[in-house]
Formats: structure tokens, sequence, C-alpha cells
């Protein structure tokens, strides 16, 4: 039985650090303490909470070089990429200051009642269950609008990155949230099945794969709980014949190759119309030469290895497969370890692995289609629905797809990307529910109806 998990580092293989499991009985014990915690917290006046959270933004300034050196060291990512990870998390805390009081207001709404309105009230404890592969930002996004609205939250994080799940809860803790307001679960999949029995756990936010959200929706239907899941995708990047790849094509590199390749909205399939086909080719494989592979915690790394060497296995295994259906390698696929060289595959069809799954690392698939409609009809062939980006000189053409495009998301001449302003989420197997913006912040309330006589 495992009573432990171990961390390392997967550019190097070093062992970073041993964490003992939490017991039954310490496990009770958060549960207990998140319990009691709540009571109090949610009579706190948005106010108060909210001035915690500038607290919040000024312990992560403070310690940016650290928490960036923990998320390269524990997951590989190159170490700019870190820094401002943690930056788009200080950006996040700031639009809910600006905004958290505003979005839990009551909603008035005329009735022939003395008064009616909605009123936004805490649900209780939230358990989050977080990826690894932006291990600040996706528990922040997720943490910072549900304890402003009054809940309280237990996370169980990656064990690849139980480092990073100790440090989010200390930085809670010197920002001044009561003990208990956000605690880290040092656990494995096996309690969070107990956890989810428990009567303290009110809803559960998971982001992470298809795999984990049929799993935990499962556990969420079974207990009766609400569920918000963020789960995997299979972006298309649509290249119609008028895109201006000279102004766009660092933008369409960075889609697929940002966080060596792991990121849940990248750009996976490339779908291009064939006039542009060649012009395209050019430019994009000649950028994706040009990224500098090297040690993640060197500031000019722009591409690093993946963050467990069993991910470039699978990834391996799906470029492989792909291959023996007849896809082309155009660059690279040269694998060592966690490492996994930024891959470009040509003539790929809709039969193979890196069309149909998706890929988690530097893999960009190439399809080539006649016709601007192929090029929707083809980007819409996928069981996710995360959201596809289209790059043309002609917006406005563009904006008369939006109703066919049955993703989460829809970002004409921008790479699709999350934004704390604009909610987030996908469809079909990339999940339900939405975080950031006012929808993140309503994700885990009560919206109560009150009528007064
Ligand atoms: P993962 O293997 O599904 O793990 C995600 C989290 O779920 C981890 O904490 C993991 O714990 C836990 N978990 C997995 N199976 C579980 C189970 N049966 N019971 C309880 N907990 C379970 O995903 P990942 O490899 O960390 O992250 C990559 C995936 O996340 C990709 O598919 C990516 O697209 C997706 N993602 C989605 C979004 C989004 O916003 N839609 C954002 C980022 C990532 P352990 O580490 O202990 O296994």
């Amino acid at each position: 039985m495992k009573t432990s998990i171990k961390t390392s580092n997967p550019y190097n293989g070093n062992q970073l650090e041993s964490y003992k499991l939490d017991s039954k009985s310490i496990l009770n014990e958060k549960l207990k303490l998140a319990d009691t915690t709540f009571k109090t917290w949610k009579e706190f006046e948005i106010e108060e909470r909210v001035d915690l959270l500038q607290n919040l933004a000024d312990e992560l300034f403070k310690q940016k070089i650290e928490l960036s050196e923990l998320i390269t060291e524990e997951m590989g990512k190159p170490i700019l990429e870190s820094t401002a990870e943690i930056e788009k998390c200080i950006y996040l805390i700031d639009f809910y200051i600006k905004n958290a009081e505003q979005f839990l207001q009551d909603d008035i709404i005329e009735t022939e009642a003395h008064e009616s309105f909605i009123s936004y009230n805490p649900l209780g404890c939230i358990l989050a269950i977080m990826p690894w592969n932006y291990p600040f930002w996706q528990v922040f996004r997720f943490a910072v609008p549900t304890l402003s609205a009054g809940n309280v939250a237990l996370l169980k994080h990656a064990s690849n990155v139980t480092g990073c799940a100790v440090a989010i809860e200390k930085l809670f803790l010197n920002a001044g949230f009561p003990k208990g307001c956000f605690q880290t679960l040092i656990t494995d999949h096996k309690s969070v099945e107990k956890l989810m029995e428990s009567e303290t756990i009110k809803a559960v936010s998971l982001t992470g794969s298809e795999k984990a959200g049929r799993k935990i929706a499962e556990l969420a239907g079974k207990n009766l709980k609400h569920s918000l899941l963020e789960l995997g995708g299979n972006n298309a990047c649509i290249i119609l014949k008028d895109a201006d790849l000279d102004q766009y094509i660092d933008t369409m590199v960075k889609a697929r190759m940002q966080n060596s390749g792991q990121s849940c909205i990248a750009a996976k399939r490339f779908i291009v119309v064939e006039s542009i086909y060649d012009e395209f080719i050019k430019k994009f494989t000649s950028k994706v030469e040009a990224l500098k592979y090297g040690n993640p915690k060197d500031t000019d790394t722009t591409i690093s290895c993946l963050a467990r060497e069993d991910l470039a296995d699978i990834l391996e295994e799906q470029v492989k497969a792909s291959i023996d259906l007849g896809a082309k390698v155009l660059f690279g696929n040269k694998r060592e370890g966690a490492y996994y060289q930024p891959t470009i595959l040509t003539h790929v069809t809709a039969k193979m692995p890196v069309f149909k799954e998706e890929t988690f690392g530097p893999v960009a698939a190439i399809i080539k289609v006649k016709s601007e409609d192929e090029a929707y009809e083809t980007a819409m062939n996928s069981k996710f629905g995360l959201g596809t980006m289209v790059f043309t000189s002609n917006y406005k053409a563009a904006s008369k797809r939006i109703l066919e495009i049955e993703d989460g998301a829809f970002f004409i001449n921008e790479m699709v990307k999350s934004d704390p302003r604009l909610p987030f989420g996908g469809t079909k197997s990339s999940g339900f529910g939405r975080e950031l913006s006012k929808e993140g912040m309503l994700a885990f309330v009560n919206r109560k109806t009150v009528y007064i006589n």
C-alpha cells in the first residue's frame, strides 16, 4: 500500500521530496476544520474577504521567484512561463478584488411581492481536484472566486506537484485567511471516493483528463453532488486562404507549443485550406525549428521536457499509431526520457489517434482541406469541445460561423486562451460548467430566491 508521494524533477530525474499521505484521521480532522471554519467564514462581509485577497496577491508577488522555481522543478515548465503563471494569478486576484462585491450583489427581480430578489449564498466546503500542467493557475482560478463567495476549499492536487499544493496552502495562511479556509490534502484516488461521500463536501471541481472526469462525475452522481468539470481538449486551429500568416504565425506556434505542448486549450489540429497550405507549412516549420530546447531553469529555453516520462510514452504511441495509418513526419519526432521533440505531422486524417485523441505534448497534426466549409466541418469532427480558433482576414464571414461552433469558445485571429474577465469551459467530452468572470464566482453558490410580501 502506498504511504507517501515522491516528487521528482522531470528534466534530470532528481528526487525532490517525499510527502507522507494523510491518514484517515488527518483527513477527518481536515474535514472537521473545513466545517467549523465555514460557519464563521460565510459570515464575513464581502469586503473583509476581498481585503484578504490583496494580501494573497502581495504574498505571490513577494515569493514570485521561489514559486516559479518550484513549478519548474516539479513539472519542467520553462522558467519564464512559470513566472508568467504566477503573474497571471496576481492579475486574476486583482480582477476579483475589483469585481467580487458587484458579482455577489443581490439581483432584484420585480414581482407583485413587496421585495423579491436572488441572494447568492455559499454552499460550504468544495473539493478541488487539480492537474499539474498549470499547478498554480488552475488552483487559483478555482479558489479565488470560490472562497470570495464565502465557501471553503479542500485541494487534492496532482501528485507530481505536491510541493506546489503545500506552498499554495501556506500562501492562503500567510495572507491571513482563517485556518481551514483552504487546506491541501495529501491523498490518493481511493480517498477521493470516501471524501465524496462525506456530508462536509458540498460540490466538486475537477480540472483533468476525460477519464478522471468520467470517474468524478460518476462519484458526484452517486452522492448527488454538484460538479464542475474542466477536461481535455482537441482544439482545431483553422487557417483560411486569406489568413495573415506574417502577423499570426507566432501566435499559431505558441498556440501549440506553449507549456511544451501541455495545455488543454492548445491548438492540436491545424486545419489548413489548400491554397495557403505550402506557405503555412514553410513558415510554421521554420518557427518550430527555431524553438530552443534546454534546461527549463534557463531563461532562453522556450521548450522543455514533458512533466513525466509516462506522458512521453503515451504521446509516442499516439504518433507511432498515426504514422502506421499514413501520417508523415515533416519535422521532429525524436524522444528521450521525458523529452519529446517538437513534431509536425502532415497527411493526418480523421481516423488517426493524433486527430481523434488529445495529444498532450508538442505535436502538431496538420490536415489539408479543399474549402472553408470543409475546414469548419473537419474542426467540428471531435468528441471534445473546449475551443476553436480561426485565422482569416474576413472576421465578418468568420463571425457567421458562431452558431456552427459547438465548443465553449470561438476565437478569431487569436489563440484560445483564458482571461479572468471571460468565462472559460467546455462542451461535449471537455466537460461542463464555467470558471472565471462572474460565472466562475457563481459556480458554487446557492442562488436563493427570496420573496418578501
Ligand atoms: P489527470 O490524470 O486526469 O489528473 C487530474 C487530477 O485528477 C489529478 O489530481 C489526479 O490525481 C486526479 N485524478 C485522476 N483520476 C482520478 C480518480 N479516479 N479519482 C480521483 N482523482 C483522480 O490529468 P492530468 O494529467 O493531471 O492533466 C492533464 C489533463 O487535464 C489533460 O487532459 C488536460 O486537457 C486537462 N486539463 C483541462 C483543463 C481545462 O480547463 N479544461 C485545464 C488543464 C488541464 P493524481 O495526480 O494523483 O493521479
